[in-house]
């Protein structure tokens, strides 16, 4: 019998352990596998999410043999089958607003020349879309939707074998060339690449850091939380292959509500793909909001003055990663003390980050911005500065990233103002009055909902 090969077209799935659409796909015959650089995606990533793509693709590439190729995906995928007389071609299914309009358009460009789109798992443990509530809606609230996502359940891991015989293409070499000098360019703080490498930062937090996870993971100085999520969001590994092997106590329950928060937003940017970029609850829709550039470039450049807003912009800047809590901080202070529309900062750290992932990011500033899914937490402007207090008692987190401080013990280096040489080795001086610009939200928010 002549079996028809298909095609695997790699995307936010760059693994071979537990990927339930290789495993369809090489169920059905001979398969060869496919990466498309889309130039469109690659121009808008910065410099180390562009090398951590380039290194994990790479990283596929050593382990089957992956046919590299460069242009827009409704055309090259296409005629990429056409070229190998493929009769379909496998994906995971993609749940962002431009993925599904992608594969949308190569679904039907497929179609004209009778080649199959099929879809098989998405990057999540349940889809987006598949957690209800009572009466056949999406949720609105994180807690109910978290109780429920644990009702629904998950599959368990796919069985897909570690080194599958596949079929040989060429490559391009420009997506060669793109994908090498990405890689070459790589700054040094980039985590190792790889499913390899993922399993070994996932062993190492399940066996040494999972048992003090729930107290550590709001420690910024502290190497306290699993550092999976650039992994997770390529897909180098699964969030199912954790869950199954997640263990019990309170470090392994707070781990699969992490990973439901990151479910909950691809759930909640799935049913309102505008809330992308726009507001997803209309209410502050009348808000006043400033441009200040060069405030905007001293928060980018973590020089504002603000000892934990200024560490964390920097951890940014120089490893394309920032711990949470300070995320959440430095939200706040662009959102809540310049007055900036959280879009202007999420754009910002989606070019940066190598985790940069449009529903965990642009709805994580949605909610520290008050716009987004949590019951109304206007009210709520953090303080730079007892946040920096509070969860980096010691100051280790901003002395490692302000050189400038490096000299200030303690928690001193949360205050310089208290220190007659706080200012000697040349931190900036605060730019703007905190206390004045909360009650400044405040006003806003007020007027805005008025
Ligand atoms: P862990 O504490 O080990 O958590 C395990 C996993 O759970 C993470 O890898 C991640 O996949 C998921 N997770 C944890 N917290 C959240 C959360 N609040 N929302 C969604 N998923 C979560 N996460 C991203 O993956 N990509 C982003 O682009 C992103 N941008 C963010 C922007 C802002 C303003 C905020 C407040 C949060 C953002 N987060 C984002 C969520 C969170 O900061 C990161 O997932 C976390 O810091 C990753 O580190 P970790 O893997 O060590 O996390």
């Amino acid at each position: 019998m002549v079996t028809v090969p298909a095609l695997m077209w790699f995307r936010r799935d760059l693994r071979v352990r537990d990927n339930p659409a290789l495993l369809r796909a090489l169920e059905s015959g001979e398969v060869a596998a496919l990466f498309v650089v889309d130039p469109l995606l690659w121009s808008g990533a910065g410099p180390a999410r562009r090398s951590w793509l380039a290194a994990n693709v790479q990283s596929l590439a050593e382990r089957i043999p992956l046919t590299l190729r460069f242009g827009d995906p409704l055309e090259v995928v296409p005629r990429t089958a056409g070229d190998m007389g493929a009769d379909a071609v496998h994906i995971s299914a993609e749940t962002t607003p431009y993925g599904r309009h992608r594969d949308a358009g190569v679904e039907t460009a497929l179609a004209g020349n009778d080649v199959r789109l099929v879809a098989t798992g998405s990057p999540y443990a349940v889809g987006p879309g598949l957690v209800r509530n009572g009466s056949g809606g999406p949720y609105q609230v994180f807690t109910p939707y978290a109780r429920a996502w644990r009702e629904h359940g998950w599959s368990v891991p796919a069985h897909t074998p570690r080194s599958p015989e596949m079929l040989s293409l060429d490559s391009d070499p420009r997506a060669v060339d793109l994908l090498a000098e990405a890689v070459a360019a790589a700054p040094a703080s980039l985590p190792t690449a790889g499913e390899e490498a993922a399993w070994r930062r996932w062993r190492h937090f399940r066996d040494d850091l999972m048992a003090t996870y729930d107290e550590d993971r709001d420690r910024p100085a502290v190497d306290g939380t699993s550092r999976l999520s650039p992994y997770l969001h390529l897909g180098v590994v699964h969030p199912r292959s954790l869950l199954a092997d997640l263990g019990e106590g309170a470090g392994a329950r707070r781990f699969e509500t992490e990973l439901a928060w990151r479910e909950f937003y691809s759930d909640v940017l799935w049913h309102a793909p505008t809330s992308a970029w726009e507001d997803l609850k209309p209410g502050l829709g009348a808000m006043r909001y400033d441009d200040p550039e060069d405030a905007i470039e001293a928060w980018r450049t973590g020089t504002t003055g603000f000892p934990i807003v200024d560490a964390g912009m920097r951890q940014l800047l120089e490893t394309g990663w920032m711990h949470n809590r300070v995320r959440m901080i430095t939200a706040s202070f662009l959102t809540k003390d310049l007055h900036v529309w959280w879009p202007v900062g999420a754009r910002h750290f989606l070019d940066l980050l190598i985790d940069g992932d449009v529903a965990s990011n642009n709805h994580g500033w949605q909610w520290v911005a008050g716009t987004g899914t949590d019951a109304s937490p206007y009210f709520r402007v953090f303080n730079p500065i007892t946040q920096g207090l509070r969860f980096d008692p010691v100051g280790d987190y901003v002395r490692r990233w302000v050189p400038e401080l490096d000299h200030l013990p303690g928690k001193l280096a949360h205050e310089p103002w208290k220190s007659e040489v706080g200012y000697e080795q040349d931190y900036p001086l605060r730019i703007v009055d905190h206390a004045a610009e909360r009650l400044e939200a405040l006003d806003r928010y007020q007027s805005a909902r008025a």
